[in-house]
């Protein structure tokens, strides 16, 4: 066993089976050897790659998204950029170069990472070298108040899940407990806190065996945010997989080396996430903040216009880079790759203007 899967078997043997959340909570941030503690998983030596690692046209057309949010907050001269989970400071730096063109924009962020990996703190530090001064902190409720623009790509998938399955004697939780020398799955015997905390389970209904998955840590992270939107103004952007009606099932995946790998295995070692539930984020949101969306990435991106950016982009290029441009062109917004799955939501206070991009884009496609 690694010494992870050893500390996690030891807490179950003190403590009995664990939930998927705690497990998940585990695997990706033990602070000694949590998958997010170790080194970069990003890129074609890692174990996966994001939107912003494809192409830079990603990044930019963000950075002139959070532009245009400024000027409709009115331009003002300090306001807090915040970007949750960001991997190797891509697309902030991206983002920045691209702000560039509104004069004063740059000038009045003040930077804020929340990021627990060390590894990935100072990739993000090196990337941004020479920008504005950035502060990082470990989780949202460390960013000081103010008005914000907050960037999330890839980060609520990490966010630790509960798994819930329908049996004859109505919702059990999902527990992960050991198995030999491994782990296996089981189901609670008892309503877990989590089923308490989230009445609504115990109102589904639902056929034999179906699995639910809720994620407490995301709603949480969703509300602050949407407080902070109506305390002091501004907008949050969330681009990442998941789905926009509830009940989809069970996502919970690993991926190690771009490939899957199986969750109870060598817990550290591949990464964990479940699709998001942007249905559930979007009412975490709602009671604070206008909600807009989610629509596809491929919605967002071609109303931002990255068709006509990739085409500038061309036109400077080699053959050999011209390729490269069209082939990151169709994984950003290809509906057999990211187009579709990836998904845009935008949290803004109620006084804002509509935000660009998220306008129905039906009879556009
Ligand atoms: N946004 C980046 C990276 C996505 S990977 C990109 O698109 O390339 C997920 C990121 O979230 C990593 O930076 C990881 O270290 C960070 N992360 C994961 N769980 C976290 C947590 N609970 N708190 C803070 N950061 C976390």
């Amino acid at each position: 066993m690694t010494p992870l899967a050893e500390i996690i078997a030891q807490r179950i043997r003190l403590q009995g089976p664990i939930t998927i959340a705690e497990y998940m909570a585990l695997a990706l941030g033990h602070p000694e050897h949590g998958y997010y503690r170790r080194a970069d998983p990003l890129g074609k030596a890692g174990d996966f790659t994001t939107a912003p690692e494809i192409s830079q046209m990603f990044g930019e057309l963000i950075g002139l998204w959070c532009a245009e949010i400024w000027r409709l907050m009115d331009s003002p001269e300090q306001f807090n950029l915040v970007e949750l989970g960001p991997g190797r400071g891509t697309l902030m730096a991206d983002a920045l170069r691209a702000a560039k063109v509104l004069p004063g924009f740059n000038d009045a962020a003040s930077i804020h990472m929340v990021e627990t990996s060390p590894a990935l703190r100072e990739r993000q530090e090196v990337a941004l070298a020479g920008s504005r001064p950035v502060t990082w902190h470990d989780d949202f409720g460390g960013v000081p108040a103010g008005p914000m623009i907050l960037i999330s790509n890839e980060f609520f998938d990490a966010l630790p899940i509960h798994q819930f399955e329908r049996t004859a004697d109505g919702w059990r939780e999902r527990q992960v407990t050991l198995d030999g020398d491994g782990f296996a799955f089981t189901l609670s015997t008892n309503r877990s806190p989590a089923e308490v905390l989230i009445p609504e389970i115990l109102r589904m209904s639902a056929p034999a065996r179906a699995v639910i998955e809720v994620s407490p840590a995301s709603v949480s992270t969703m509300t602050a945010i949407a407080q902070q939107l109506e305390e002091d103004g501004g907008a949050a952007i969330i681009i990442d997989y998941g789905h926009t009606a509830p009940g989809a099932g069970e996502t919970l995946q690993a991926v190690r080396r771009h490939a899957f790998h199986n969750v109870l295995s060598d817990p550290g070692s591949a990464d964990l996430t479940a699709h998001v539930d942007f249905a559930a984020l979007a009412a975490a949101g709602h009671p604070h903040a206008a909600i807009h969306g989610p629509v596809t990435q491929r919605e967002f991106l071609k109303s931002l216009g990255i068709e006509l950016r990739a085409g500038q982009l061309r036109q400077r290029a080699t053959e050999a880079q011209a390729r490269d441009i069209d082939t990151a062109l169709h994984r950003l917004i290809d509906p057999a790759e990211m187009g579709t799955l990836f998904k845009v939501l935008v949290a803004c206070d109620r006084g804002l203007a509509a935000p660009p991009g998220l306008e129905p884009t039906a009879g556009t496609e």
